[in-house]
């Protein structure tokens, strides 16, 4: 046991360090292997190789009733199930939903934080567990931008000025966006491979993206927004929605 412990401990050390694209084994194993810490009225939280405060759950689920109030929707569990798991695992760099960006292949409502996330979660500190329970909340995505805006969003919501995902400092002073990620935003375009491997790259995109989604809800409202959200080719739904070029909104909400 101590054996398999300490080689996840050194597959998870070796892998990308923003790496969602994991092999995939060690969230299996932690999903076999991990202690139930705590159940709610919806989440089952499980701790592997590390303690974790069973108040998280309440936390979770408060997080969860706020997010589906924003959304006007409630957790697809038709699809997900009607429980959500939470692992808090040691060895966890990246918090991510089962799959992690291919989550929709195989729709779960299974996440993974890291520990130190999880711990900050309490105090409000970090929203990341909310961002990633967003994950769940609008699984079925198009545009990876649009997602990764829309979580960070939604999880701001739950806690204002928190950390969030990459940005742990929050945004207060948020990162500089290099020129060429305006050209993800609102797109179906994969994410480029800076953001696995490049971690300010990758705090910009994520900064980007919700400066991008939070424009757009400001705008013209949830509804509106989650007609976007569910578009296959949301570069044409946003000129019908908003009434303006993907481009022009993009340079919009960076002013
Ligand atoms: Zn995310």
């Amino acid at each position: 046991m101590r054996v398999i412990v300490a080689l996840i401990a050194l597959v998870s050390v070796a892998s990308p360090a923003y790496g969602q694209r994991r092999s995939g084994m060690p969230d299996e194993q932690i999903v076999r292997e991990a202690q139930l810490v705590s159940s709610g009225a919806r989440v089952d939280l499980f701790e592997y190789g590390v303690a974790v405060d069973p108040a998280l759950v309440g936390a979770a689920e408060r997080a969860l009733a706020r997010m589906e109030e924003l959304l006007g929707s409630k957790l697809d569990v038709s699809t997900l199930g009607p429980r959500v798991r939470i692992y808090v695992a040691a060895g966890i760099r990246v918090s991510h939903v089962w799959r992690g960006y291919d989550h929709p292949s195989d729709p779960k409502a299974v996440l993974f934080l890291n520990p130190r996330v999880a711990q900050l979660a309490l105090t409000g500190a970090n929203a990341t567990y909310a961002h990633e329970l967003a994950h769940l909340l609008a699984w079925r995505y198009h545009s990876h931008t649009l997602r990764e805006g829309l979580a960070d969003y939604l999880a701001l919501q739950v806690h204002p000025g928190a950390g969030v995902g990459p940005n742990f400092e929050g945004y207060a002073s948020p990162p500089s966006v290099p020129n060429e990620i305006e050209a993800y935003l609102g797109t179906t375009r994969a994410p480029p491979a800076a953001v696995m491997d490049d971690a300010e790259f990758r705090r910009a995109y994520y900064y980007a993206s919700y400066r991008f989604v939070r424009f757009l809800i400001e705008r013209a409202g949830m509804v509106t927004f989650l007609k976007l959200y569910g578009a296959t080719d949301p570069e044409s739904e946003l000129v019908r929605l908003y009434g303006a070029s993907r481009q022009d909104l993009a340079l919009a909400a960076a002013k």
